[in-house]
């Protein structure tokens, strides 16, 4: 059992789940209906919910996150090449890919990890077309500057915001920018809903095609617009989504105490940097990330992880390695300079944070960072 315990609270992320009666409280009304997908009642309330608590009127909802992404690139109508980040997960470029469209890497800045705005000019060629973005760990990327280049040169924006649900910018939600945003609701975010996603988008003109491409473009009876695809939600995947929803205030409290403890008992620590937010920001506290500074700190980052393991404290590196490093990217990018990028990636480190962590766990781990300093 204790064990059990330790493994339990000792990994980078873990899923966090209602009490089991509210869960069989919201898919009760299945077993009457037998409406288990195809948009029923409680997709219908879940939608409703989101609107409400995000303030957004357009959005829908989809199987997961990944599709939910490609579809919003192929609603766009793009081709050619695709300005985005190389330090996300597979999922990003590998959507655009998907799409037949040309993924072109920019590197990232040290101050966000995310996409450094200074460099995107210098990749646009005539065949750009679009600028995909990533809110890594839930942290804003410069939306002005994105969008002043975006319209200097007529591109579309569409945002990678799988990790920055709940995220808000001078009071907005990050989902209400560029043309259309992707959030994903899978079981390691902070909010979720088993597997899920939902499409932000800015025309509400959108919305039908959008509803149609998920359900096999299928418009009637006797006929069908264009060539679709299956992506809807389901009815058991909208209740835990209900259940999350109504916990994640709470939720957010918990990983802000956490993620304060951690900064307050690793300030001191030499060459272990905490990503910091924007005062204009209201984070999500998604992710506990680190960099870890070898001159300073004394070990890398992976003689880091060894010294945690070897505790039963399972941190993550993440992301690593980078995107264009995979087995399809690796031939197609082999001459690639990401320096940034490329450091990021082999420095930095997830923490454990999840909302079943307590004070004491957060003290454990950081103990630890602190005895292995030289
Ligand atoms: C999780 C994630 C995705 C994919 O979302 P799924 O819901 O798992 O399909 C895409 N991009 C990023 C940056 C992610 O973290």
């Amino acid at each position: 059992m204790k064990t059990e315990n330790m493994t339990k609270i000792m990994m980078a992320n873990r899923s966090s789940m209602p009490s089991i009666e509210e869960y069989i409280e919201q898919i009760r009304p299945l077993w009457n209906s037998r409406w288990l997908s195809n948009e029923g009642a409680i997709l219908q309330k879940f939608k409703a919910s989101l609107e409400n608590y995000l303030g957004l009127g357009n959005i829908e909802l989809f199987v997961n996150g990944h599709t939910a992404l490609e579809l919003a690139i192929s609603s766009m109508g793009l081709s050619g090449e695709v300005i985005t980040s190389p330090f996300t997960f597979i999922s990003t470029p590998n959507a655009i890919v998907r799409n037949g469209l040309t993924p072109v890497f920019c590197d990232i800045s040290e101050e966000d990890f995310n996409i450094d705005v200074q460099k995107i000019e210098s990749l646009i060629t005539e065949k750009t077309t679009a600028i995909v973005p990533v809110h890594i760990y839930g942290n804003p990327c410069d939306l002005e500057g994105i969008e002043r280049i975006a319209q200097k040169y007529n591109l579309k924006v569409i945002y990678d915001a799988a990790q920055a649900f709940g995220v808000e910018v001078d009071g907005k939600s990050i989902l209400e920018f560029g043309d259309i945003t992707m959030v994903s609701f899978h079981a390691t975010k902070c909010f979720h809903s088993i597997e899920g996603g939902m499409l932000s988008f800015k025309d509400s003109r959108k919305r039908e095609q959008l509803r149609k491409v998920k359900s096999f473009g299928i418009v009637s009876e006797d006929g069908t617009e264009l060539l679709g695809v299956n992506a809807k939600m389901n009815e058991f995947q909208a209740a835990m989504g209900i259940c999350n929803l109504s916990h994640f205030e709470g939720y957010l409290e918990k990983r802000k105490s956490i993620h304060m403890r951690y900064r307050e008992q690793l300030a001191e620590v030499p060459g272990i940097k905490l990503a910091k937010h924007r005062a204009n920001v209201k984070p999500n506290y998604t992710y506990m990330p680190a960099q870890v500074d070898k001159e300073a700190y004394g070990l890398d980052r992976d003689e880091l992880l060894e010294r945690l393991s070897a505790e039963h404290i399972f941190a993550d590196k993440y992301f690593y390695p980078l995107v264009v490093d995979y087995e399809y990217y690796r031939d197609r990018y082999s001459e690639i300079e990401l320096p940034t990028a490329r450091h990021v990636a082999n420095s930095m480190v997830l923490l454990p944070m999840h909302t079943e962590m307590e004070f004491k766990d957060v003290d454990r781990v950081c103990e630890i960072i602190r005895r292995s300093s030289k």
